[in-house]
């Protein structure tokens, strides 16, 4: 039945952060000693029983885990097989976003900051990222690009009132990329004193690990939960959308080496795969270095990295994570893809089927159930990344 080997590399990269040929850590002179501390003692602190208490602590009573794991009924019916939904939209602050950033937070603490730096794409992060600052009384700054501040601007609001500060990034597409560009370079300009809190299973090693493990907590309930619902730990298949990839990650992290689970990541297709306005980076890109890893980018022959374009702000990324690279370079991992049309009218489909209103984000993975040919007996979970609340003013437009 496996079409693919199971490889330990997926959940374990190598000491310097491969995933196969992908990771690594590309870093400028100026980060190699605070990026060379992350590496040595993350695992150390963040396995310390003492940090597992608080972390326990705090997804349980503040972000309020677990997270349920939900029988869709109505929509398991139409698609002919058993269909979950692994509720992350009912975390605290809407998303998966924040499993991390309270691990990142307290070891940020262990290590000594005063200041957290990130990046938002939808804001989800942002927010997620403020949060925590609030929570732990630490200086905030959030770095966003222009674009995604008009298009998500209730997240922006929500930031300024969480305490932080909103810097919007001007240069590039004005989006995610942008934003991450001048984040890295805040963190240059002071690199000892600031943890830079990185929302996806990307950068240089060890945050795409050290990401995946704090989300981890998704896949390592759903396990429990379907146990508890079938009387199996394992689904046949596990659905999550890739941006960066991270509540992929966490959604597929204790399945990797289960080979009878089938994994389905879905990108963002925007107005077609090959129309030029599209995020969908395992059908359009090729080996590089974008943000400190070597993945797979978006780029042209001379290295120069294509804008991206998605409706949703959260997937309009020129990259994926190295676990994800491997994980469709081994074809361990089926890569699908979705359009800004498709992923609307799933958002409007589910909302009335099962009276969910998603992030557009998600809509993505709902996007490609019916194409899947799915059997009766299938038990398949999709990671419900987000909730939509901030996505409305688009759901407006096409009401
Ligand atoms: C940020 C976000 C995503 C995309 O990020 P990943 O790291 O790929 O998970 C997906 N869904 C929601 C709701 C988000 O906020």
């Amino acid at each position: 039945m496996p079409l693919f080997n199971v490889n330990d590399n997926y959940q374990n990269p190598t000491a310097e952060g491969y995933y196969g040929d992908y990771g690594g850590a590309y870093i400028p002179e100026m980060l190699y000693s605070n990026v060379e501390t992350l590496k040595t003692q993350y695992l150390q602190i963040m396995y310390d029983p003492i940090f597992q208490a608080e972390f326990q602590y705090l997804l349980k009573d503040y972000v309020g885990r677990p997270t349920p794991l939900f029988l869709a009924e109505r929509l398991s019916k139409e698609i002919g097989a058993t269909i979950y939904l692994k509720r992350e939209d009912l975390c605290h602050t809407g998303a998966h976003k924040i499993n991390n950033t309270v691990g990142q937070i307290i070891l940020a603490q262990r290590l000594g900051k005063k200041k957290i730096i990130a990046e938002t794409g939808a804001g989800q992060h942002g927010v997620a990222t403020a949060t925590v600052c609030a929570l732990k009384g630490m200086e905030c700054v959030i770095y966003m690009g222009e674009k995604d501040i008009e298009r998500q601007a209730p997240n922006v609001a929500r930031m300024k009132m969480l305490g932080a500060t909103v810097i919007p990034a001007k240069s590039g597409s004005k989006t995610l990329k942008d934003a991450t560009n001048e984040a890295i370079r805040a963190w240059i300009n002071e690199p000892n004193e600031t943890h830079y809190i990185i929302g996806s299973v990307v950068g240089p090693h060890p945050y795409p690990d050290m990401v995946a493990r704090f989300q981890s907590v998704i896949s390592e309930e759903i396990r429990k939960q379907l146990k508890e619902k079938t009387g199996s730990e394992l689904p046949t298949h596990v659905v999550a959308c890739v941006g960066g990839g991270s509540n992929a990650a966490g959604a597929f992290y204790h399945f990797l080496n289960e080979p009878t689970v089938q994994i389905v990541a879905v990108e963002a297709a925007g107005h077609g795969v090959h129309s030029g306005l599209s995020a969908a980076t395992t059908q359009l890109g090729s080996p590089g270095i974008l943000h400190g890893s070597k993945s797979i980018v978006m780029q042209t022959s001379d290295g120069q990295v294509v804008e991206p374009h998605s409706i949703s702000a959260g997937l309009d990324y020129p990259g994926i994570g190295p676990l994800h690279a491997f994980l469709y370079e081994s074809k361990r991992g089926i890569f699908l893809s979705a359009t800004d049309e498709e992923a609307l009218e799933s958002a409007f489909h589910l909302s009335k089927i099962e009276g969910i209103i998603p992030a557009l984000e998600t809509a993505h993975a709902f996007s490609v159930l019916p194409k899947m040919n799915l059997k009766a007996s299938d038990v398949v979970v999709v990671c419900l990344s987000g909730r939509g609340d901030k996505d409305l003013a688009t759901y407006m437009e096409h009401l």
